[in-house]
């Protein structure tokens, strides 16, 4: 029945056929050392000795899934996440600015200790522009001798001040059940978090059969509109029901407008593509088997990385393919796409349909990886033992090691790594390749971040 629906209007995302509501998303704000990275340990009930006492390393987002009396949220936490360079120095209000439009609450960490200062100050006018409800907490009240610390951050205009000590626990229960108060039952925003058929972006350069996929593949498809309020994105998604499996193919209107158009500009190409891969969970990059793969296939598959999204590889005009060039193809598979040689392909003919069935297990398996949790014990089991076996060279005579790790995060897998050094670029890379070894990963991309605990 889900098929027979056509969405129309600002729908939102809960109210999707078929939807699995997502639970809702808190965002962590606050200056540098408020305590943020020691009050999300806190919440989600991790040791505290792995926060970093230094401040101004590489801060990029990340979540984590949380429980507090049975009910689930996802904390997104704006700073302490130490990654290979990427987007460095942006400034902390525009970081919680990204952040709080992508949740349903905040929660704005403030030093008690310190007091109000015009940097705080500055995110709670951010906070008021996006209008989420926020629960201001004033971190850093060891003992019961503080009260009028926290009573001056009543001045930032946010309401009741809640007192924790995140570094002691202190305060933490009625904050949290401040928290779930606060927060909706199921979120309002979460896209990323998928109800229903799962969302699929088809994507490569132009001419590789894109479009002619699409027809093939959605002979009995309904459009949907993108249930995005406010957005001036192409509106149109097509519900397809490949060998009795529905998928949600985003943005086709980018596809099927561009057999009419001249050839974009690679600018609105890329655009076009980034688009439909912020929309989608997994993406099919079509290639064509008669034509070499070129530096643009690379770029476009470089995209799917970076957006961390799932990648199944379709080798498409299949019919047109020779021995010759047969022969060819696999040595140039084996040169240029080995960084993903973890990603499922397909060999198939938009022409003919020939194996158009297959996408439906190749897009489950890399579904399948990019969903994959690995439990924190067992996690912890497999670095110890990869540790005992291939220790990191050592480095000034010390060893650096992991002292701890844990999955931050799925879609795709993050793991975060707590290490007693800096670890060599190669170790994190034979790291990667082991965890893919011994749990599969099929289809996605994975993340490895360190923090380095001095
Ligand atoms: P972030 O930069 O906001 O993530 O801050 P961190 O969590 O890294 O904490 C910065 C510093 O403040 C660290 O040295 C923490 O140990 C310390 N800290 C965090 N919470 C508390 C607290 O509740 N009380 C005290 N006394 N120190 C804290
Ligand atoms: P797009 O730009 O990626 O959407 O590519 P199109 O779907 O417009 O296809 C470009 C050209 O390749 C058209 O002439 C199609 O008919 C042709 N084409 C697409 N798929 C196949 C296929 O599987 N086999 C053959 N022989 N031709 C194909």
């Amino acid at each position: 029945p889900e098929d027979e629906e056509v969405l129309t209007g600002e729908v939102a995302p809960t109210a999707e056929p078929g939807a699995r509501p997502a639970p809702p998303v808190l965002a962590v704000v606050g200056r540098p050392n408020v305590g943020k990275s020691t009050l999300v340990n806190r919440i989600i009930g991790r040791r505290e000795a792995v926060v970093e006492d230094t401040p101004g390393v590489t801060r990029d987002r990340v979540s984590y899934d949380a429980e507090w009396n049975g009910r689930l949220f996802r904390l997104v936490d704006t700073g302490g996440w130490e990654l290979e360079a990427r987007g460095l120095d942006r400034s902390v209000a525009e970081q919680a600015e990204l952040a709080v439009q992508e949740a349903d609450g905040v929660m704005l960490v403030v030093d008690a200790k310190v007091g109000p200062t015009s940097t705080d100050e500055q995110l709670v006018r951010v906070l008021r522009r996006v209008g989420r409800p926020v629960v201001l907490v004033a971190n850093k009240v060891d003992d019961s001798g503080q009260a009028a610390d926290v009573a001056a951050l009543w001045s930032l205009g946010l309401g009741e001040p809640h007192p924790v000590s995140a570094l002691h626990g202190r305060g933490s229960g009625d904050l949290l059940d401040a928290i779930v108060t606060m927060l909706p039952e199921h979120s309002q925003v979460a896209t990323a978090q998928p109800g229903g058929p799962r969302r699929v972006a088809i994507i490569g350069r132009p001419n590789v059969g894109k479009s002619s996929l699409l027809n093939r593949a959605t002979g009995t498809s309904r459009a949907v509109v993108n249930d995005l309020a406010g957005t001036t994105r192409d509106p149109v998604d097509e519900l397809v029901t490949i060998a009795g499996t529905t998928w949600r193919f985003v943005d086709t209107a980018g596809i099927r407008r561009r057999v009419h158009l001249q050839q974009g500009s690679d600018y609105y190409a890329t655009l076009r593509t980034q688009t439909a891969l912020d929309r989608a969970e997994v993406a099919i990059v079509v290639l064509d088997v008669t034509q070499h793969i070129s530096d643009q296939d690379l770029r476009i598959i470089d995209m799917v990385l970076e957006s961390g999204r799932a990648l199944v590889l379709a080798f498409n005009k299949w019919d047109l393919l020779d021995d010759d060039r047969r022969g060819q193809l696999e040595r140039e598979i084996e040169q240029r796409l080995g960084h993903v040689s973890w990603a499922p392909r397909v060999n198939l003919s938009a022409r003919t349909g020939r194996h158009l069935e297959k996408l439906v297990p190749a897009l489950e398996a890399a579904l399948e990886g990019w969903d994959t949790r690995v439990p924190t014990g067992k996690l912890n089991a497999f670095l110890h033992e990869l540790a005992q076996a291939n220790p990191h060279p050592l480095r000034g005579g010390k060893q650096p090691r992991v002292l701890f790790g844990t999955q931050a995060a799925t879609q795709p897998p993050t793991f975060v790594l707590f290490t007693s050094g800096f670890m060599d670029p190669q170790y994190r890379r034979f790291i990667m390749r082991r965890l893919r070894e011994v749990y599969g990963f099929v289809g996605t991309p994975i993340r490895i971040g360190m923090r380095v605990r001095e």
